[in-house]
């Protein structure tokens, strides 16, 4: 713990990963858990770790990198962060973000950038740009992140690092700040697979406080760790490697394809036809879930309130001067889309194609074990590069929001750089399949 506080005073000025820091407290904790006998230590015991700031924490804290939640202390823990310290982690502060986790270049966090640990003039990646630097800049070994469309991935992916965004309703939402609840999880961003499968297994599990999380049983993913893939089916979507994936990415990507032929998995060529109305489905969907979970920041219970003179014009004001222009962006088209007007062409039209694309990799996961491709089109790019256009950054994500459409699990593991910058190769797996997953991502290490 002390280790990690040195490295975010050494480095965190030109990474910008962190936003509050939990000193005090985390230092005191780590002191008392020096005396626990070694033997009463489990396999995450005292080892530091940092929260993204959509998820509460008690008395510390948490912004989603946002004005209008400014100076909002929680009063309880989500359950994610509960069992972080049943499994004896500390927590030492909350990475900064893309304001409530709206973004792919951690640009629109509202308090200051992220910058690439491997290059400072791109980005790292969003929106858990911090939670995926922090990491990659050795301030901490572990962080948690959220994916609601490739939060976790796309960052890891940007500053090579591992990040696994698990099936839908592995792990708890409760004290997530909710983005899109349909499509939110939470998930571990760690620097090699078996740290990243302690951790998964030790937020993991059916939570009473979250209806979605599912009551499936919590495998010890660590063990599946053999290293054998012979006879593995893997499957490689045309529509991933198609235009507009660079020939950097291609060619890493390509390359642990062979790897996995040489490690004695069969590889096919699939298709996921409905990849192409993804993007639009995910949007759609998202700043619609956005624009009615995002009601409740009001001016009057949480952070931030505006001087006014009326109450409306208090909710007017607060809003106004609290959400920054991704966050508005957002709410209005979720509010146009379902709009009585609007409904049937936009939201539920969304809904239809999010089945057939759910029905996708169904399809394909009668015959295959795991959907193999890269995390994102291209590396990092420069910070300031697309702030004037939204539309870019979205198309970033094409290779990332079908999964989460689908509520399968999927990892970025390294795969490689591209002009001195980190390759992501995704590696898909079926429902609550995330021990497969992690059985092929460690067959590289
Ligand atoms: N980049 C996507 C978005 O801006 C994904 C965000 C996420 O997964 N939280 O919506």
């Amino acid at each position: 713990t002390a280790e990690a506080f040195d490295r975010i005073e050494a480095l965190d000025g030109e990474v910008g990963a962190f936003l509050a820091l939990n000193k005090e407290a985390a230092t005191a904790q780590a002191a008392e858990m020096d005396q626990v006998p070694f033997e009463e230590r489990g396999p995450l015991f005292g080892l530091p770790i940092g929260v993204k700031d959509n998820i509460v924490t008690e008395g510390l804290e948490t912004t989603c990198a946002s004005k209008i939640l400014e100076g909002f202390n929680p009063i309880y823990d989500a359950t994610v962060v509960q069992k972080l310290r049943a499994a004896g982690m500390v927590t030492v502060g909350k990475v900064n973000m893309d304001e409530f986790a709206m973004g792919s270049a951690n640009e629109n966090s509202s308090i200051k950038p992220v910058h690439n640990p491997w290059n400072f003039n791109h980005v790292p990646g969003g929106s858990s740009g911090g939670s995926a630097a922090a990491v990659a800049a050795g301030e901490v070994p572990f962080t948690l992140g959220s994916d609601t469309g490739g939060s976790i991935r796309q960052p890891a992916a940007y500053c090579g690092v591992v990040g696994m965004k698990p099936t839908y309703g592995r792990v708890s939402r409760f004290g997530l700040v909710a983005f899109a609840s349909s499509l939110d999880q939470v998930g571990p961003i760690t620097r090699n697979v078996r740290d990243n499968a302690l951790l998964l297994e030790a937020i993991s599990g059916v939570d009473a406080n979250d209806s979605t999380s599912a009551n499936v049983e919590v495998p010890n993913f660590a063990e599946q760790l053999t290293g054998d893939i012979k006879g593995l089916k893997v499957a490689v979507p045309k529509e991933y490697l198609a235009e507009g994936v660079s020939e950097g990415v291609r060619a890493q990507v390509q390359a642990a394809i062979d790897k996995l032929k040489e490690l004695g998995a069969t590889v096919d060529e699939v298709s996921l036809p409905h990849s192409k109305y993804a993007l639009a489905a995910y949007y759609i969907l998202s700043s619609s879930e956005a624009s009615s979970n995002l009601s409740r920041f009001d001016g009057i219970r949480y952070g931030f309130r505006a001087e006014a003179d009326n109450l409306e014009d208090l909710y007017l004001q607060t809003r106004a001067q609290g959400f920054g222009d991704e966050v508005k962006r957002r709410i209005m088209l979720g509010t146009y889309s379902l709009s009585a007007g609007t409904y049937d062409a936009y939201y539920k039209k969304a809904q239809q194609v999010r089945t057939l694309i759910k029905q996708d990799f169904d399809e394909v996961f009668k015959n295959y074990d795991v959907i193999v491709g890269p995390t994102t089109p291209t590396t990092a790019f420069k910070l300031g590069e697309n702030l004037e256009d939204p539309m870019t950054v979205y198309a970033n994500d094409i290779l990332t929001v079908p999964i989460n459409l689908a509520g399968v699990p999927a990892i970025s593991i390294p795969c490689g750089f591209d002009a001195d910058l980190p390759v992501g190769l995704q590696i898909i797996g079926n429902y609550f399949a995330e021990g497969t997953i992690y059985r092929v991502a460690d067959a590289f290490e």
